[in-house]
């Protein structure tokens, strides 16, 4: 009896990619989908994944059957996360879901902002998430899966922030919003869902580095949501699992913000 509660979320067998799994927000999500029963691929371009990310292999190797693994991957290289996702899909027969979470930072006003990082941050941002979310879909049509995919844009790519000019990196997530949009409607009769994500500030490496920067960002961003606090990246844990899982099979074209009441205020 016990063992059919919350079936919804029950991952077993299911194969699930996650771009930027190496650490932060996409290697918190990747160990939810691993432990609610998934084999979960972190691509990610580190060349050596951080500490924490070994210390997740050491947990999935004791604990899960080893189902988690790591394969070094730039989301701007088309051809190579069209042909990881084409492996893993055929050794696995299947290919289930993506979170499309790889993404830089980028903080500079647009005067002055040169052309060099413009690029950078939309092939990033925005290409690698069409290219990963492409390249997943084609393998689910050809493996004939029910497929979910989730891309991780940002609350930034609904509002202006305050006092921290970026509107680069704000613009990028407001176009993985609008491509999660399109790709619903394209792939929905399909059967492939796709819906977006947007996070406030969540004390990653990536918010450690702005710190690192401008010291005074913590309490402003702190100051600035209902909770009067930044997330974990383990408070998304359930984010990820509702959208990848069944417990969310009527869900597509959507925009989950969770950003501690921040765009609310
Ligand atoms: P992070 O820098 O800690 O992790 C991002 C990961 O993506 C890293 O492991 C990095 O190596 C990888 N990555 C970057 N470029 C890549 C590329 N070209 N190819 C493959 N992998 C690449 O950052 P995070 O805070 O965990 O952010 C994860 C996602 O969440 C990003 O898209 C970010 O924009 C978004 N986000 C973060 C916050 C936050 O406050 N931390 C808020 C909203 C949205």
């Amino acid at each position: 009896k016990n063992a059919n509660r919350f079936r919804e979320f029950n991952l077993e067998d299911r194969v699930i990619a996650v771009t930027g799994g190496g650490r932060g927000l996409g290697l918190a999500m990747a160990e939810a989908l691993m432990e609610a029963g998934a084999n979960v691929w972190c691509l990610d371009r580190l060349e050596k994944p951080d500490a924490e990310f070994e210390a997740a292999r050491e947990r999935a190797k004791s604990d899960y059957g080893g189902r988690l693994t790591y394969a070094r991957i730039d989301v701007r290289d088309e051809t190579h996360i069209n042909s990881i996702l084409a492996d893993i899909a055929s050794e696995k027969k299947r290919l289930d879901g993506i979170i499309c979470n790889a993404g830089i930072n980028h903080v500079h006003p647009a005067i002055g902002h040169s052309q060099e990082a413009l690029k950078e941050v939309m092939s990033i941002n925005y290409n690698g998430v069409f290219n990963s979310a492409t390249a997943a879909a084609k393998q689910m049509l050809q493996h004939k899966c029910a497929g979910s995919i989730l891309l991780v844009a940002s609350m930034s790519g609904m509002i202006a922030n305050k006092g921290m000019s970026s509107p680069v990196y704000n613009s990028s997530k407001a176009a993985v919003i609008q491509l999660g949009k399109c790709l619903a409607m394209e792939w929905g009769r399909h059967r492939i869902r796709v819906n977006s994500l947007c996070p406030g500030h969540i004390m990653t490496p990536m918010v450690e580095m702005v710190f690192e920067k401008n010291p005074a960002a913590r309490a402003i961003w702190e100051s600035e949501n209902m909770l009067g606090r930044l997330a974990q990246p383990e408070e998304f844990r359930g984010a990820a699992l509702f959208a990848l899982s069944d417990a969310s099979t009527f869900m597509t074209g959507s925009n989950l913000v969770i950003d501690g009441g921040h765009t609310a205020w």
